[in-house]
This record gives C-alpha cells, sequence and structure tokens, in this order.
C-alpha cells in the first residue's frame, strides 16, 4: 500500500513534486531525506559558501536598506543576514521579496554569487521563520534537495503532514527488517528510524536512523542477488570433473614456465567447483599480467576432456584475435586435433567473429555445431547470434566485470543445461562493488604477478605547465626504440570525423562524468592528428602507425599482428590496446589527455608495458594544472600500481550511481544513503543476513514486508541496472 501524494497534499504541491523531484507517493516522499541539517545560531558554513554552490543558510537578518536604482529604473534592496561566524548579502530588485525585519531568523536558498569582494544572492527564496511556527523552533533544521518551485521548507511542511497523518502513512511504515535482525544489529524501528531523520532532535538521531535506513538499503539489495543465487544453484548443469591422462595434464606439461601459487590456488577451485553440477559462477580478479589466461586455459582444457565446450568471449575482436593466437601458440599440436600434425589427443581452437569471411565463418560455425571444436574465442556478440554449440560447458568471460545476470541468462538458453560461467577482470572492483553490482557471484583473486617482471614506473606530464617536458617523452620514446623497443601512444579519439566518440570497450569506466564534455574544453587529441604529428616531427625516423576501431577487422588484425613481430615502433591507438593486448617488448606509454580517461582506464593501459622482463614506462600527459583536482587524481595513479588502492581512488572521484549504474540515480529502489566506500562492514553483514533468510526453510515466507519490498525492487523499470550494471 503505498498513497499517492496527491491524496495527503493537494494537487498542485503533488504536481510539481512529481515533476520536479519525481516524487510521487508518501514512500517517495520519506525517502526523500535530508541532505544535512542546519542549526539555528550555529551557521560557520556561510565561511565556507563558494561561488556556484546552490544552498540553503539559516541565518539572522541584520541589515535592510532600498534605494532606486541608478542606470536603470527601480529599486534595488539589500539585506545582509549573518549567522555570527560569517554573513552574506542577499540582493532583490523591485521590492519582489517578502518584508523581512532586522533580527529576524530565516531560511534563505539560492545560487552563491560574488559581488566587489563579498558573496551575495540574488533573488534568493526566503522563508522567515515566525516565532509561533514550532518547526523552525527546532535546534536542528532539515535541509531538502529542493527543486526550483519546491523548497526545502515546502518540503519540511509536507513531512510534516505526513508523518502526522496515520491515514497517509498506512502501508508506508511496514517494516521490511525482521524483528530477528533488528534485534542482533541494535536497529530501530523503520517508523522510528523516518521520524528521527526527518525532524531529529540531535545528530545522534540522524546517525542512528542512517544506520537503521542503509540496513533496509542493503538488506533488500542483497536479498534480491541472494534469491538470484539461488534460483540458479536449484538448475543443475552438468559436471565436468577433472580427468588426468587428458588434455590438462598435456597442457600443463607444455607450460614454458612454472604457474604461481596463486594460479595453482585458482585453478583447485575453478576444478573443484567444475567437477559438480551447480554451475559455477565466479569472479576472478587479478592484477594486469598476472596470468589469468592460463587460468582460464586450464579451466577450458578439463571441461573438454569431460567432453564439453569451452567458449572464451574477448570485449574487442582484436582481443579475440590475440587470444586465439596465443592460446593457439600454448597448444601447439594439442590445439590442432584432426589436422596432419596435430595431436589426436587434443582438440581443435576456432576463431569465430562478426567480421570474418563468410566461408571461413560457415567451417567455423560447423566445427562449434558439430563438438569438434573444443575451444571457440570470439567476442562478446557470440552470445547474440544464435551460434549453436554441440555441448557448451564452460563460458569464460574475459575483460568484463560488467557482464550481467541478464547475458548469464541468455548463455543458459543455449545449452540445455546452464553452463559453468567465469567472468575474469583486472579492473579492481572493491569488495563493497563485487558484493553488490556483481553480488552473485563467487569471488578468487589472483594478487601475485609472475617472476621476473620489469615493472613499470609512471609520471605525469604536464604539458601545460612545462611543454619541454613534453619533449622529454618523445625522447624517451626514441631511447627505447633505439634499444630494441616498441612504444604505445594512446589517445581518446579516432579523428577526422564529427563527434567521433571513444573507441574501445565501453565507456564503462571512463573519466568522472562532471569532467565529461565540458563545453568550453578543446576536443579531445585524435589518433589520426597525433600520429600524423609525430611521423612530422618528433618521431620522423620511426616505424609509426595506428590502430583504431574504425579500422577493418582485417587490417586491426594485421596491424596488430605487425606491431608484436616489431615491424613497428610505434603504435598510436585509441583504448582498443586497453585490455589484454600482450606484446612484452612493448616497454613506453605515452597517453595524451591523460585526464580524460578514468582512473581504472589508465591502470589498464599502463598494464600495457609491464608485461615483459624489461622495466616499463608510462607518461601521462595532461594539460590539467597539477594543483587541480583532475590533476592530482593523475597524480595519485602515477604514485601507486596496487589496484584495491586505485579502485578506492577510482570509487571516490566517481559517484556511486556511475558505479552502479546510471539508472541507480532511481528513486524508488535506488541506494541513496548506502556509500559503496565506507558501508563496507553494514553491507557484509547484510549479505550474510540475506543469504541466511533466502535460504531458511521458509524462505521469505515469514516475512511478508520483506518479499513486499523486494517485489518492489524487482518490479522497478530501473531495477534493471542491476543487470546492466
Ligand atoms: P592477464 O592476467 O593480464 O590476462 P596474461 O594471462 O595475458 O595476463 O599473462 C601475461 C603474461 O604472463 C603472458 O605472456 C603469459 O604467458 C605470462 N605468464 C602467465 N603465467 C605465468 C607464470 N606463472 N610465469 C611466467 N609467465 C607467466
Ligand atoms: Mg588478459
Amino acid at each position: 500500500m503505498d498513497t499517492a501524494l496527491v491524496k495527503v497534499l493537494g494537487p498542485k504541491t503533488a504536481k510539481v513534486m512529481a515533476d520536479q523531484l519525481t516524487l510521487h507517493t508518501v514512500r517517495d516522499l520519506l525517502r526523500h531525506y535530508p541532505r544535512r541539517y542546519a542549526r539555528r545560531g550555529e551557521m560557520t558554513r556561510l565561511d565556507d559558501l563558494e561561488v556556484g554552490d546552490r544552498v540553503t543558510v539559516l541565518a539572522q537578518v541584520k541589515r535592510v536598506s532600498t534605494r532606486p536604482m541608478r542606470q536603470r529604473r527601480g529599486s534595488l534592496t539589500e539585506v545582509t543576514v549573518g549567522d555570527g561566524a560569517g554573513s552574506m548579502r542577499l540582493v532583490f530588485f523591485n521590492n519582489k521579496h517578502p518584508h523581512l525585519e532586522v533580527g529576524e531568523w530565516g531560511l534563505f536558498a539560492g545560487t552563491v554569487g560574488k559581488w566587489q569582494g563579498d558573496l551575495q544572492f540574488t533573488h534568493p527564496d526566503c522563508h522567515v521563520i515566525t516565532g509561533d511556527d514550532d518547526d523552525w523552533a527546532r535546534a536542528l533544521v532539515p535541509i531538502y534537495p529542493a527543486s526550483k518551485d519546491v523548497s526545502s521548507w515546502v518540503i519540511q511542511k509536507s513531512v510534516k503532514l505526513l508523518l502526522d497523518d496515520p491515514h497517509a502513512l498506512e502501508g508506508a511504515l511496514d517494516d521490511p527488517i525482521p524483528e530477528a535482525v533488528r534485534r542482533r544489529h541494535g536497529l530501530i524501528t523503520l517508523a522510528r528510524a523516518l521520524v528521527d531523520k526527518h525532524r531529529p532532535e540531535t545528530m545522534e538521531d540522524v546517525e542512528r536512523a542512517d544506520e537503521r535506513l542503509k540496513w533496509d538499503e542493503a538488506l533488500v539489495l542483497q536479498v534480491t542477488l541472494a534469491a538470484r543465487r539461488r534460483a540458479a544453484a536449484l538448475e543443475p548443469g552438468i559436471a565436468r570433473p577433472r580427468r588426468s591422462g587428458g588434455l590438462l595434464d598435456a597442457v600443463d606439461a607444455r607450460l614454458p614456465f612454472t604457474l604461481t601459487e596463486g594460479q595453482r590456488e585458482v585453478g583447485e577451485e575453478l576444478a573443484v567447483e567444475l567437477g559438480g553440477e551447480q554451475p559455477m559462477n565466479r569472479l576472478l580478479q587479478g592484477e594486469v599480467g598476472s596470468g589469468k589466461t592460463v587460468v582460464a586455459l586450464r579451466a577450458m582444457a578439463q571441461v573438454v576432456d569431460a567432453g564439453g565446450q569451452a567458449a572464451l568471449l574477448a570485449p574487442t575482436e582484436v582481443l579475440a584475435a590475440q587470444h586465439a593466437r596465443s592460446l593457439t601458440a600454448m597448444l601447439g599440436p594439442l590445439g590442432r586435433a584432426g589436422e596432419i600434425d596435430g595431436d589426436p589427443g587434443g582438440t581443435r581452437v576456432t576463431l569465430l567473429t562478426g567480421s570474418q569471411k563468410a566461408v571461413a565463418r560457415r567451417t567455423a560455425r560447423a566445427a562449434v555445431a558439430e563438438g569438434s571444436a573444443g575451444i571457440v574465442i570470439g567476442t562478446h556478440a557470440l552470445l547474440q547470434e544464435g551460434v549453436e554449440f554441440a555441448d557448451l560447458g564452460l563460458v569464460v568471460v574475459d575483460e568484463q566485470h560488467r557482464f550481467g545476470v541478464e547475458q548469464r541468462d541468455a548463455l543458459r538458453a543455449k545449452g540445455t543445461r546452464p553452463p559453468h560461467v567465469l567472468v575474469m577482470t583486472a579492473t579492481p572492483i572493491p569488495r563493497t562493488v563485487a558484493m553488490t553490482v556483481s553480488g552473485d557471484l563467487e569471488n578468487s583473486t589472483l594478487r601475485q604477478l609472475p617472476a621476473g617482471r620489469g615493472g613499470v614506473s609512471c609520471s605525469v606530464v604536464p604539458a601545460g605547465e612545462k611543454p619541454a617536458w613534453l619533449d622529454r617523452a618523445w625522447a624517451r620514446v626514441r631511447e627505447e626504440v633505439a634499444a630494441g623497443r616498441q612504444a604505445y601512444v594512446v589517445c581518446p579519439r579516432i579523428g577526422e570525423e564529427a563527434g567521433s566518440g571513444d573507441d574501445g570497450p565501453e565507456d564503462a569506466d571512463g573519466a568522472p562524468p562532471d569532467e565529461k564534455g565540458a563545453g568550453d574544453r578543446r576536443p579531445p587529441l585524435a589518433v589520426l592528428d597525433v600520429a600524423e604529428a609525430l611521423r612530422a616531427g618528433p618521431l620522423s625516423a620511426l616505424r609509426v602507425e595506428v590502430l583504431h576501431g574504425r579500422m577493418p577487422a582485417d587490417e586491426k588484425e594485421a596491424r596488430m599482428r605487425a606491431f608484436a613481430a616489431a615491424e613497428v615502433d610505434v603504435l598510436v591507438a585509441t583504448t582498443v590496446v586497453e585490455v589484454g593486448v600482450d606484446v612484452p617488448n612493448a616497454t613506453v606509454m605515452v597517453v595524451m589527455d591523460a585526464d580524460r580517461f578514468g582512473v581504472s582506464q589508465l591502470h589498464q593501459l599502463r598494464g600495457r608495458v609491464a608485461r615483459g622482463a624489461h622495466a616499463g614506462l608510462c607518461l601521462l600527459v595532461s594539460e590539467a594544472p597539477s594543483s587541480s583536482a583532475t590533476g592530482q587524481r593523475l597524480a595519485a595513479v602515477a604514485a601507486t600500481t596496487d589496484g584495491f588502492q586505485l579502485a578506492r581512488l577510482d570509487l571516490e572521484t566517481r559517484r556511486e550511481g556511475d558505479v552502479l549504474g546510471a539508472a541507480q540515480s532511481g528513486r524508488r529502489s535506488g541506494v541513496r544513503l548506502l556509500s559503496l566506500l565506507d558501508d563496507e562492514a553494514l553491507i557484509s553483514e547484510a549479505r550474510a543476513e540475506a543469504a541466511a533468510l533466502v535460504d531458511s526453510d521458509r524462505g521469505l515466507a515469514d516475512h511478508p514486508e520483506l518479499a513486499a519490498a523486494v517485489a518492489a525492487l524487482a518490479m522497478d523499470e530501473r531495477a534493471d541496472w542491476l543487470e546492466k550494471a
């Protein structure tokens, strides 16, 4: 039961609330929480205000003066308000403002401007606090996110109306958190929490309310995910137990290196799970270069030994082709079963991509359908194209932790029984995000790099402040090439056409949104222009080639091959080289307009030059002043290669909503108070409670309120961020 606001507040207020704040029901309004609380008599915040802030301040009127304007007709009223700590000026034209008396307290809302060195509001919204208004006598005045026609105090009054009206509240206070859970974690009831959040006496009230309301968000989300895990577990797959003397053993015998301890441990974990009927759903996180491919290959070999097929999906065709090359090389004759020089105990590796010629494609599809291709490599599109498998036993998804439940469902539909799924990523995911966004995946981590890596050092080149440093960067590229090494130059854009977006994998980890598309900046540097300039200038003596997503697939492939064969010295590219590209002889990377890339992206890119025994160098070129937030973000990226620390940095520079998916900003289901950065402990407790509830004999049957909240989340079309995240 959720009453429409119009029934409680009247049509006019209800309409603007719906239009401007997307608040439609009593529940919506109750979940529209104050952003902060103003304290009477203590308004130090006036000192902290900056031009452009949109704020509401609680202050006392100190001075009012009205005079005619000099240049124009009409009058100008200046009001000085203060809170003891600071003061600011309010400006009104032509007496279009409420009457303000010296000594009165009021709430003033507007955008902070500056005039002759002083802060001022021009035509702020005003609400005078009158003595008989008990709302304003409160020690803490809630300040709500407001809109043009719905001020903070209109919201405050409306909420009060709701909270005083048992009729309106009916159903809205049904507590989704079971009493036992509340008791275990010392949580107050929903009714209490909402009152305390909207009309607190003290800040302790607010804290207790926050804790409780965050639990709401976390528990409902985790129950949803737990239910999904359970549903998946109830649908049995096919056990692919390990068999000795087969392909896996042959692969192990061929490996040119010994596995790291981490690779062995994760390998064991996978071997056990693949051997069970319950479909594996595992996320493998591992630093760039930690050797995830070989872990995947070994799992695929086990499945082939058990009579099944394995598919390896890459985010780009470049990467799919590279995987095909490197797996074929790793397998040698084992990957050519059925050919003259093939090993009859092996299997076949088949590449299947959208840009293949029709004939090649048909042959490949046939091999997949009849089952002679044990290992099939393609892009994610493989799933959408109706490719038939004889017996798909394992799907490995490379470099896409955003591989959602939806795709996994599409996969299950491929076989008669759901395949095992392994998702691999080097983009570090903070634990909390892993528990939320991909909450129905189990986790494994590779923390260790194979021995003997040269490592990578990284610095920022402030091209605006120190142009000479950029010359030095090109000199370093020339030096490396002279020493027999190779280089990447990465640019955010392809060039030569209007509005070419960025390239490569989806824009999942792009730069923070507030830094994107700022209209007054020059367009980002483009591959084609930069390559041109380098050929004509500092790198004229070197073999410079380009690589980007608009090139036909076979050209891309040829270009990558040429680079891998060291026939190209410098590859100027978009982020197509971001993930997985593996050319150990490449030791320098220059990232142009580095500030246009997100933290994870830069980390990924840098990983491209840390793949061999030689020390790598990564230079982040940016015109952003080093003291700016952007400059500092780059400096922080340069300063650490610890993926988990970077994941936190990434989370800090993006808003929660961007992490969870854009739709998360939605009202009904969204996470409003919960912080993925700060509430790790709470989220993991909620996760444990959720699992216990869902797995109990009666499931949610004894908790109709919780079941309803979960259903509401599922119903909400915006809940699809769970799938797409
Ligand atoms: P990523 O985890 O980034 O996908 P890759 O699987 O591409 O890393 O491995 C990076 C490089 O390390 C490859 O050239 C691979 O052959 C090599 N490699 C993997 N495991 C080991 C190991 N245990 N010892 C030495 N080299 C290894
Ligand atoms: Mg990889």
